[in-house]
């Protein structure tokens, strides 16, 4: 152990830590979308460098204090970053009045009390609470394997935690120096530390990564005011139904939807009530729908449902719900009320492709109209 220069190890591993923490503060202020949490994880690696430099000047106990608490506050802000990425509640003040008994009793226990056994217990237990509060979070709300990753570092790090803490209150081992590798528990210790935050970094890049991803494919495939599918992902899936019927020959329903006389609720609201008026309708659309269909914007404010495996009798009875629906949606606040018609067809034999069954929900949709409006008609 003693070939193994712990002190360029720790300080290397620090570094790359900054590096990637770097790399986490530039995505955040580049981001299209805001991501929660990369801030403080940003911030971590910054702190626990500041730790390992102050640690490196070996000298007075309150400087060691002072490493201290850059360290817990590195561990803390890790574990904010996974909290607020996660979506859940975080709130500094009770982390941090922990960090003020650990500190001002490692402080007593280094000028008034002096006991080295004493400051490694205190220590070791309230940085080991931090992380193991940082593994449920993890274990509780995040899957995949980034998350993964980081559950093992973080579970590893509160063991060994543990381990150093209580082996050393009570294998009555002398107070060695922090660099000079006196043991192997604090070579593994310090090791431990310098690579698992090294290892949630990576693991928060992966996780960063994968939200946008998944940002940027539901900003492709979702329309930006109603927030349903777009044309091109509800016209995707009813090729891919179409593919089922032509396959299995499970049969499919498709409606379109157009609001009626829209203009004059431009025309007399304005364009912005207007838009209220698509967003509370296509809500009521949604919720009125059942979880195996679809609803896509087709265009301004005309509307397509696809309802899978869905004979004629079924899609009526549904259509008409969703007509009463929007005509008995109530109003608040002055909001203009609104009606809708609705084209209905079902697939039938001998289509290749979906868009006779289109065509057909369209003239449907037509007939709909030319009776007077606010109704449902079919096409077969
Ligand atoms: P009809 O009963 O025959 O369908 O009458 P209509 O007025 O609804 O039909 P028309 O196609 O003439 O008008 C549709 C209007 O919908 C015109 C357009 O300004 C409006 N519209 C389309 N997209 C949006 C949108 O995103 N926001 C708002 N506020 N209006 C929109
Ligand atoms: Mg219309
Ligand atoms: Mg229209």
């Amino acid at each position: 152990m003693t070939s193994f220069d712990l002190r360029s190890f720790v300080l290397l591993a620090a570094l790359q830590c900054v590096v990637m923490g770097t790399v986490l503060l530039g995505l955040r202020n580049n981001a299209p979308v805001p991501i929660p949490g990369l801030r403080f994880w940003g911030i971590a690696p910054l702190l626990a460098l500041v730790s390992t430099l102050v640690y490196g000047l070996q000298g007075e106990l309150s400087t060691v204090t002072v490493g201290n608490g850059f360290l817990m506050g590195a561990t803390l802000a890790l574990l904010a970053g996974t909290r607020l990425f996660l979506g859940r509640p975080w709130r500094w003040r009770p982390w941090l009045v922990l960090m003020a008994l650990c500190l001002s009793s490692l402080l007593a226990f280094a000028v008034i009390w002096p006991d080295y056994r004493a400051r490694m217990l205190i220590f070791g237990l309230s940085m080991a609470v931090i992380c193991a509060a940082h593994v449920r979070t993890i274990a509780l709300y995040s899957r995949g394997l980034p998350s993964r990753l980081m559950l093992a570092a973080m579970g590893w790090q509160t063991l060994v935690l543990l381990a150093r803490a209580l082996s050393t209150y009570w294998i009555d081992s002398p107070a060695t120096g922090r660099f000079d590798g006196g043991s192997l528990l604090q070579a593994v210790y310090i090791g431990t530390y310098s690579c698992s935050i090294l290892v949630v970094l990576v693991g928060a890049q992966l996780m960063v990564n994968e939200r946008l991803r998944e940002k940027f494919e539901y900003l492709a495939t979702h329309d930006d005011l109603t927030g349903v599918l777009n044309r091109r992902a509800i016209m995707r899936r009813i090729d891919q139904e179409h593919q089922h019927w032509l396959n299995e020959g499970r049969g499919y329903a498709l409606m379109l939807l157009d609001l009626d006389f829209f203009k004059r609720i431009n025309d007399t609201f304005g364009h912005h009530v207007g838009d209220q008026t698509l967003i509370r309708i296509t809500m009521a659309l949604t919720q009125g729908l059942r979880r195996t269909d679809s609803l896509g914007r087709y265009g301004g404010e005309e509307f397509i449902a696809l309802l899978p495996d869905t004979d004629m009798c079924a899609a009526l009875t549904l259509a008409e719900r969703l007509r009463k629906m929007v005509e008995e949606m109530p109003l608040v606040g002055g909001e203009p009320a609104c009606t809708v018609s609705i084209g209905l067809t079902v697939v039938q034999g001998g289509e290749n492709t979906p868009e006779a069954v289109l065509l057909r929900a369209d003239r449907a949709l037509y007939k709909a109209k030319d009776a007077g409006r606010n109704q449902v008609a079919i096409a077969q």
